[in-house]
């Protein structure tokens, strides 16, 4: 099988650690055929004076940094083909969509993958922002960070959806449950075509599941709608965690394809 981690951040976003060839080296240690960056937008909102993403004018130097770790890492062949990904994870900010599709035309991405972070000018996972969850009613949380999601589904405005049940990093969930929220969105994120990640980073989290939660994956499988793996590592030692207990899960729940990308095409790969 193909074993790939498409959602990896750098130094270059301010709160993430370690060379990017130590990432690359770390997906080829275990094994990975393809693992690819996803670094922050650099549209984000951004609380004065604390830059949590790409600068404006660092973009053109991480697309070379990718860029040239694939011509140093990549490999052809049968035998240990390996290939470098370039993406960026990309906030949906409604009002800066014109601009960061600008960005998405200048590059030749691999995948976009679309993140919302704020709910206003809450920052859900920060974890210095985590008391915000004592001032409103947990539901109502997911009710605001849902609709923001289905604003970005409606744009069409990525490849992939990133960790679709964020506002679950706090461990703080809705009275109903989360698939609840999710369900009316799926027939039109089937129909946007896009992908959605199980983002393995959310064991590490107060929600102690992955993205989304498991009632979800099922039901989105069960749609069809296409999913992917990602560790959604800030650290080289991130890169794949928690995999192997999670594409197991998977294949116990009948899932027999996950999907990879290049050039913001998907390509079906089979788990076994
Ligand atoms: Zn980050
Ligand atoms: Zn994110």
């Amino acid at each position: 099988m193909t074993l790939y981690d498409y959602h990896a951040h750098t130094p270059r976003c301010g709160h993430a650690d370690g060379p990017m060839e130590a990432y690359v080296e770390r997906a080829i240690a275990l094994g990975m055929s393809e693992f690819g960056f996803s670094e922050h937008s650099p549209w984000m909102i951004q609380d004065p004076g604390q830059w949590n993403c790409l600068k404006w004018d660092e973009v053109d130097d991480y697309v070379e940094d990718v860029k040239r770790l694939g011509e140093r890492y990549d490999r052809t062949g049968s035998e240990g083909a390996f290939k470098v990904r370039l993406g960026l994870e990309a906030d949906f900010v409604p009002s800066r969509v014109g601009i960061a599709r600008e960005v998405f035309a200048r590059y030749s991405w691999d995948y976009i993958i679309g993140s919302v972070h704020h709910v206003g000018f809450w920052c859900m996972p920060k974890t210095s922002e985590a008391e915000e969850f004592d001032k409103h009613n947990v539901d109502d949380v997911y009710e605001l960070y849902f609709e923001v999601v289905r604003q970005m589904v409606r744009e069409r405005f990525c490849d992939v959806i990133a960790h679709l049940d964020l506002p679950k990093k706090h461990g703080k969930r809705p009275t109903g449950g989360i698939l609840r929220y999710v369900e009316p969105l799926i027939p039109e994120i089937k129909a946007a075509g896009m992908a959605v990640e199980i983002n393995t980073s959310g064991e590490d989290s107060l929600g102690e599941e992955v993205y989304p939660a498991w009632d979800v994956i099922a039901a989105l499988h069960g749609a069809g709608v296409p999913l992917l793996v990602n560790s959604d590592s800030h650290k080289p030692r991130q890169v794949g965690r928690y995999f192997t207990p999670t594409i197991a899960r998977l294949r116990e729940m009948g899932v027999k394809e996950l999907v990879r990308f290049e050039k913001r095409e998907a390509v079906g790969t089979g788990i076994g």
